[in-house]
C-alpha cells in the first residue's frame, strides 16, 4: 500500500539547548509550509519538549520524545514516563541504536516501551537494524526478525496501526556511510515479511517503514523513492533548519498541495 503521506523525523539527540531549539523551530516554520503529503516530526531533548509544545503549530510539525521509561509513574529517579509525555508529544522513538548499544536497552525494554507509548496515545517509532559485524556476516535478516518479535511482543494487530518501524543499520548512523538502496529495499522487504508472519498480509502492507542512517539532502530523494520506504529518520542533517527543510522538500510531491499556514 502506497501511503499518501511521507514521514520525515528529525532526531536532534543531545543537541540544542532551550534557546537554540526555540530559534530552530522559528526558522524551520518559516522555511517549511504546511503540507498535506508530509508529516514532519521533531525529536528534541526532553527538557525542551514542554516549551516547544507550546510554541509549535501542530498542523505544521509534530513532536516526538527520544526516549522514556515504560512504567507510567513510581519510584524511578531520573526517568520520564509516556503518561507524563501524553499531550506533549504525538510520537516517541523506541529502541534507537544509541539506546540499545550505549545504554544496553534490551528487547524486553523495547516491548514494554512500545506498549507504554500505545497505551498513552503516543505513536512509537520502533528502530531496528543490524551492526556492522552482523551486516558483514549476513545476519541482517535474523537480527531484524529478533528485534521485531522482541519489540512488538505486547502489541495486538488492532494496535499495530499505531506503530511505525524505522530501519536503521547501526553502521550507517552518524558515520556518513550510506546504505545501498538495494540493501534498504531488501531490509524493508524482510520487515514487511516478518510483520506479515506476525500479523497478516494487510498489516504488512499498511505498516509505515522509515529509513535512517546518514541521510543528507543529496541522498534523501533516492531513499524516499525506494519501494516500501515511507519516510526518513534523520540525525545530523536535522540539526540545521535550512538543511532539514531541504530534506522535507524532497518528500513533498507537488507544491500545488501546499496549504496556507
Ligand atoms: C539517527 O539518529 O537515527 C540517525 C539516523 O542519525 P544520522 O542521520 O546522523 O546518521
Amino acid at each position: 500500500m502506497a501511503h499518501d503521506k511521507k514521514i520525515i523525523v528529525g532526531n536532534w539527540k543531545m543537541n540544542l539547548n532551550m534557546h537554540e531549539a526555540s530559534l530552530y523551530l522559528l526558522q524551520l516554520s518559516k522555511l517549511v509550509k504546511v503540507r498535506r503529503d508530509v508529516e514532519v516530526i521533531l525529536a528534541p531533548t526532553v527538557m525542551t519538549l514542554q516549551s516547544l509544545s507550546l510554541q509549535v503549530n501542530l498542523r505544521q510539525f509534530k513532536l516526538a520524545a527520544q526516549n522514556f521509561f515504560w512504567r507510567d509513574h513510581g519510584s524511578y529517579t531520573g526517568e520520564v514516563s509516556a503518561s507524563q509525555l501524553r499531550g506533549v508529544v504525538q510520537y516517541a522513538l523506541v529502541g534507537h541504536s544509541e539506546r540499545r548499544h550505549i545504554f544496553n536497552e534490551s528487547d524486553k525494554d523495547m516491548r514494554n516501551k512500545v506498549a507504554a507509548a500505545v497505551r498513552n496515545g503516543i505513536k512509537p517509532i520502533l528502530c531496528v537494524g543490524e551492526t556492522a559485524w552482523e551486516h558483514a556476516n549476513g545476519e541482517t535478516k535474523d537480527v531484524l526478525h529478533d528485534q521485531l518479535i522482541g519489540g512488538l511482543a505486547n502489541i495486538t494487530s488492532e494496535e499495530l496501526d499505531q506503530v511505525i518501524v524505522a530501519y536503521e543499520p547501526v553502521w550507517a548512523i552518524g558515520t556518513g556511510q550510506n546504505a545501498l538502496p538495494s540493501d534498504v529495499t531488501a531490509a524493508v522487504k524482510v520487515i514487511r515479511k516478518q510483520i506479515e508472519h506476525l500479523y497478516g498480509a494487510k498489516s504488512a502492507e499498511a505498516i509505515q517503514i522509515l529509513y535512517g542512517g546518514s541521510v543528507t539532502p543529496d541522498s534523501a530523494a533516492d531513499y524516499l523513492s525506494l519501494a516500501g520506504v515511507d519516510g526518513l529518520l534523520v540525525g545530523a542533517a536535522s540539526l540545521e533548519a535550512h538543511i532539514f527543510s531541504s530534506i522535507i522538500e524532497k518528500a513533498h510531491k507537488g507544491s500545488s498541495e501546499a496549504e496556507e499556514d
